[in-house]
């Protein structure tokens, strides 16, 4: 029986990889880089894009976003001010009310998304630190944001999570000064299970660090699409796995990998 469950489980994975290479080819033919940005409910990513989006159109960096939420359309609604292509995808409209977003979800709003405006869509995921993170959605890059009011041990009871992404952001360092929390030690244990995260320190509120935030974003067009010349080849690069935790570069694009089970 157990056995049975676990296959369905990897079935499942192994649909949503599918349907993530179908994305990521519509991304590739637009030059349209997909960050996943995740967090449990509250870490305050719609803040933070709404600061460190702020502006970044007239400067000249085109950036859309796809909300996802279980429902309403709150989110959505903060960042359309920005003057920047805003779509929502809700999970509770013919998909069940899901906790997080798969490549299904995404691939179902995409219709709706204007992709050759942009170059850089950031995809903000359902607020949730378990199942965003198994499910690829076809994206390039992944950011966790995690808050000073979580506690420092979140990255060692949610590993999968915080290795799952190459940006691990700290917000809400403005209410250090209020809290017993050790900012250093939450930095120490996400570098703990994931040595290879850049993480940086953020108040959405009070801007500190945005600058940085904001510098990372405008950056990832030119990781991923540095000359339009180039043949770009990154069509084997998501893969998710049962046993989780893996998450592969672009540099290695065009082979086909061989997971060897853990
Ligand atoms: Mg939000
Ligand atoms: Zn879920």
């Amino acid at each position: 029986m157990h056995r049975t469950k676990v296959r369905v489980v990897e079935d499942a994975l192994d649909a949503n990889n599918t349907i993530a290479q179908a994305n990521r080819a519509d991304f590739d033919r637009e030059h349209v880089t997909v960050i996943n940005l995740m967090s449990a409910p509250g870490a305050g990513k719609t803040t933070l894009l709404e600061r460190a989006l702020d502006g970044i159109a007239e400067e000249g960096t085109r950036i859309g976003v796809l909300e996802g939420d279980v429902q309403g359309s709150f989110d959505a609604d903060r960042l359309a001010v920005l003057n920047i292509p805003v779509v929502q995808l809700n999970t509770d409209n013919g998909f069940g009310g899901e906790c997080h977003l798969d490549a299904n979800m995404v691939r179902s709003a995409l219709p709706g998304v204007p992709l050759p405006e942009m170059d850089v869509l950031i995809v903000e995921n359902v607020g949730n630190l378990v199942c965003p993170a198994e499910f690829r959605i076809g994206e390039d890059a992944r950011i966790m944001v995690c808050s000073v009011t979580e506690g420092e041990d979140k990255p060692l009871k949610y590993p999968l999570m915080f290795r799952a992404c190459e940006l691990v952001v700290i917000n809400k360092i403005d209410l250090l000064q209020y809290l017993e929390f050790d900012v250093d030690r939450l930095e120490a244990n996400i570098l703990q299970v994931n040595p290879q995260a850049t993480v940086m320190r953020t108040s959405a509120k009070t801007g500190e660090g945005i600058d940085a935030f904001r510098a990372w974003l405008k950056a990832q067009p030119t990781r991923f699409f540095e000359d339009d010349d180039h043949e770009h080849e990154h069509g084997e690069h998501t893969h998710t796995h049962s046993h989780g935790a893996h998450s592969h570069s672009h540099e290695h694009a065009d082979h086909d990998h061989e997971h060897a089970p853990a």
